[in-house]
């Protein structure tokens, strides 16, 4: 079959590279002119992740992450209220990005293709066509176009992310740059903080060039802060360039006030060793945190995949391993049904599920922590996953 996937980050390219291992001809069409950069820094990589590279590619999760080997909760006085033994497996967006990339032929991966508009989803063959003018007809289309996914929002009109009323500060600072005493405390453990209202996890990742070594790999944080929607968030989304923006704020173009209150703020209420890295990060950035559960992912020779589907919240690490997943299902789909729709069918019913599950125990974990303030430390719910734990 001829198989366009609309959007190259991880989702559209594990696609992609699941049905063109099937026999199909398959092409990926980006909008963006060049090739993606650093987005959203850290990753905890769940195995669906990870799967494509260590399973087919035959590449060493060493090679490609970080392992820790405990879950820390510090108190505000930088001592250890609770640990428990739990290995994780962390990397960067950008190193499986690229690796996934690797894989893919360029002539394959077109860049610069924002998609425009779609001819009816229940002909075949779909037409897609792109603002630079040019076209391609396909018997299925993969629509991989992210949290703002202009599919999503066509084919179930009313669809629209909802804003869980906080943020996800981030940023990370090199290894060699911290201190010995946070270097101890932070470089073998996913260490959490969580106080009033906020909390704020902190984990090491691969270096800017993916490179693992202990001394040149990076401490990553992703704090949630609140921010009631309205005249709050418009100020904080309202970049170093006066632009508003909707869904995140790259690093290096977050106003410089709410960079200082938030640094300030790190250094008031967080244990020492946490607010040195928050201290140390050069360009912070961050990104809304939203969810969506919507009804169908699959329409006539068309369907959504990855953040374009269901979305939900990061507590569970498993935006990737979602995606991720929802290419392997597709693939399994595909070569065990005989028509595209019926394929698509199974994919929905599979694939509905596995998203709507994590949308539930993200928003209870969120809930939890911004709002109710009964997040436990050493609650197996609080485990990342792409399913719950022992599901
Ligand atoms: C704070 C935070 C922390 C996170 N932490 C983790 C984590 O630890 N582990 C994890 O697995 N996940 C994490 N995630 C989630 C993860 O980043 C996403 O789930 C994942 O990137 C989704 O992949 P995707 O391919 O579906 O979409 P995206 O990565 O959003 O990619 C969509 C692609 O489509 C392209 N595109 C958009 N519109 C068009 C168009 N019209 N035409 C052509 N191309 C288009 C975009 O340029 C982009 O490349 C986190 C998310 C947040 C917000």
């Amino acid at each position: 079959m001829r198989i366009s996937v609309v959007g190259g980050s991880i989702g559209g390219l594990t696609a992609a590279l699941v049905l063109r291992n099937l026999g199909h001809d398959v092409n990926i069409y980006e909008r963006s002119p060049h090739e993606l950069m650093q987005r959203g820094a850290g990753i905890g990589l769940l195995p669906e992740t990870s799967r494509y590279l260590t399973d087919v590619a035959r590449m060493k999760i060493d090679d490609i992450s970080i392992s820790t080997s405990t879950i820390k909760y510090l108190a505000r006085d930088n001592s250890t209220l609770h640990e428990t033994n739990h290995e994780y497996r962390f990397s960067s967006w950008n190193t499986v990005y690229r690796k996934l990339l690797s894989c893919m032929s360029k002539d394959n991966y077109h860049l610069g293709h924002e998609m425009a508009e779609w001819s009816d989803v229940n002909v075949s063959p779909v037409s897609v066509s792109f603002a630079n003018g040019n076209s391609v007809e396909s018997d299925l289309v993969v629509f991989a176009d992210g949290v703002n996914s202009m599919a999503r929002a066509s084919l179930i009109p009313g669809s629209k992310p909802r804003y869980s009323g906080y943020v996800a500060w981030r940023g990370m600072v090199p290894e060699n740059e911290i201190s010995s005493e946070a270097r101890e405390i932070l470089g073998d453990s996913l260490t959490y903080h969580v106080y009033a209202n906020s909390h704020i996890l902190v984990y090491p990742i691969p270096g800017f060039d993916g490179e693992v070594a202990p001394g040149k790999r990076l401490i990553n944080f992703v704090w949630y802060r609140n921010y009631a929607s309205g005249g709050d968030m418009e100020d904080l989304l309202t970049d170093i360039n006066g632009e508003q923006r909707d869904v995140s704020i790259p690093p290096g173009a977050v106003a410089a006030h709410h960079v200082a209150e938030m640094k300030a703020h790190a250094v008031a209420r967080l244990p020492k060793a946490i607010s040195e890295i928050v201290s140390k990060t050069t360009d912070p950035f961050l990104q809304v945190v939203f969810d969506l559960a919507i009804p169908s992912m699959n329409f006539g020779y068309t369907c959504l995949l990855g953040d374009s589907a269901n979305l939900a919240r990061p507590h569970a690490a498993a935006g990737t391993a979602k995606a991720a997943d929802d290419a392997w299902a597709l693939g399994d789909a595909l070569a065990s049904t005989s028509t595209v729709c019926e394929a698509l069918e199974k994919y929905n019913q599979t694939q509905s599920a596995v998203g709507h599950q994590l949308i539930q125990r993200t928003e209870d974990i969120g809930r939890r922590s911004q709002f109710d303030g009964t997040w436990v430390p050493g609650d197996r719910d609080l485990i990342f996953g792409l399913k719950a734990p022992g599901a």
